[in-house]
């Protein structure tokens, strides 16, 4: 096909192509972007370019082009871009396997390498159910979260989303029923940490696992939450009888200021979801960790295998580039690139709690979040940040950003000038 007018690529896209949460056929105009290096998307509209306040949703975290992964992704490109992983085993999954035992949470041994988030999130609900069945425990197959969560768009997943208001309504009554909790309130309370115990043993029986975003929900509300609470379900988790599984598909590599966020509590849980940054953005990966007593509780069933395997699992592109991803973030001082972003962001966004129409600023890490007393109006919202040079995506009541770690302080303050532009015009 030859190349086409800009014209002709945005008719053909509303034609045929659909986006997240979009309609068929496209009623929406989504910008076109031609390329992308260091911290900025070049637009093909002859517009420059836009800073990228967004990470392409969590994940871009070493921006974008970076010498270091594109070098890691030819070299395995010319080596082999996939093979089967069925009876073979390669040294880019082998490695990053061992890397992500080594700088997981204490305890998680094995690793099922995925293709993406949701992905990770269905092998491990698999696990926890499988696990209960094996040691002759059937029944216990249902899960708790707590409400305002987001875990991923397939089946499983998206029946511990947010219940109500959230992006999965429709399916509610054809879900599997999960037992939800309150959404947890950003300090410690305790009335809610017993509100949490009383739900975990009501429900034991029953329940094969928790699982939830630790710190901070993401998709959900971008509500940030105490550590504290996930001590509590660690304890009533193992009082019980239940796994604890953590989805640190958004908050892991760094984004929280720990590399994982169950570090601010000191927690290991039995499952462990990643992905989003794993590859630092490049391609689709993520990966499943799971502690050896959730392995062997499988092995011994009558069914001794975690029966699930994608085509694509283990891709050793992928593999190699999320090898190189971990490399070159442990390589550098992160922590201090992440606590400069949070102070940036800080005062970027300090006014805005100020402005009308706005109820809450939040900043943790390198996440900024402004929200509103009303819904956004996302197209005006979105146009103001590009107004300002940036890329943002307002949704629900929410306008915030997630950048890059290697953004640097100019442009982390046009950031904060967007939200708040974002906030006023949204
Ligand atoms: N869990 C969390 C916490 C997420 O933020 C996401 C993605 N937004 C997912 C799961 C699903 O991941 P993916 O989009 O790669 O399927």
């Amino acid at each position: 096909m030859p190349d086409l007018s800009l014209r002709e690529l945005l008719d053909l896209d509303r034609r045929h192509v659909w986006h997240p949460y979009g309609p068929m056929p496209g009623r929406q105009e989504p910008l076109v972007v031609e390329s992308a290096s260091g911290v900025r998307l070049r637009m093909a509209d002859g517009s420059g370019e836009l800073v990228d306040g967004m990470s392409s949703w969590w994940s871009a975290i070493h921006g974008y082009n970076h010498p270091v992964l594109n070098d890691a992704a030819h070299g395995q490109l010319e080596r082999m871009s996939h093979v089967m992983f069925g009876g073979l085993t390669h040294e880019p999954a082998v490695r990053l396997a061992k890397r992500l035992v080594d700088i997981s949470p204490e305890g998680l041994e094995h690793v099922f390498l995925a293709d993406s988030g949701s992905v990770s999130v269905e092998v491990a609900v698999k696990m926890c159910l499988q696990h209960w069945r094996s040691l002759g425990r059937p029944a216990k197959q249902r899960l708790l979260t707590w409400r305002g969560g987001y875990h991923g768009d397939t089946w499983q997943p998206m029946s511990v989303c947010d219940p109500e208001g959230g992006m999965h309504e429709l399916w509610q009554g054809v879900l599997q029923r999960q037992v939800f909790a309150d959404a947890p309130p950003a300090g410690y309370e305790e009335s809610y940490a017993a509100h949490l115990r009383e739900l975990i043993g009501r429900h034991a029986d029953e329940l094969a696992a928790v699982i939830v975003e630790p710190v901070v929900q993401g998709a959900g509300g971008m509500r940030f939450h105490s550590p504290a609470y996930l001590r509590v379900l660690r304890e009533a988790c193992d009082a019980h009888d239940v796994l604890l599984v953590f989805d640190e598909i958004a908050t892991g590599f760094g984004r929280t200021g720990t590399l994982f966020a169950a570090e601010h509590a000191g927690v290991t849980p039995d499952v462990m979801c990643v992905g989003k940054a794993l590859t630092g953005g490049y391609l689709t990966m993520a990966a499943t960790l799971c502690t050896a007593r959730v392995a062997e509780g499988i092995s011994r069933g009558e069914v001794p295998v975690l029966a699930h395997g994608p085509t694509f699992m283990g891709n050793p592109l992928a593999a190699a580039v999320a090898c190189a991803s971990i490399d070159l973030l442990l390589g550098q001082d992160w922590q201090t690139e992440v606590k400069r972003i949070e102070a940036g962001l800080r005062e970027g966004l300090a006014e805005a709690s100020s402005m009308p129409g706005v109820r809450d600023v939040r900043v943790l890490g390198a996440i900024g979040v402004v929200q509103l007393d009303h819904e956004v109006d996302m197209a005006a919202a979105t146009a103001a940040a590009v107004r300002e040079g940036v890329w943002l995506r307002p949704f629900r009541d929410l306008v915030y950003t997630m950048p890059p770690y290697v953004t640097g302080d100019e442009d982390v303050a046009r950031i904060a000038r967007a939200v708040r532009a974002a906030a006023r015009e949204g």
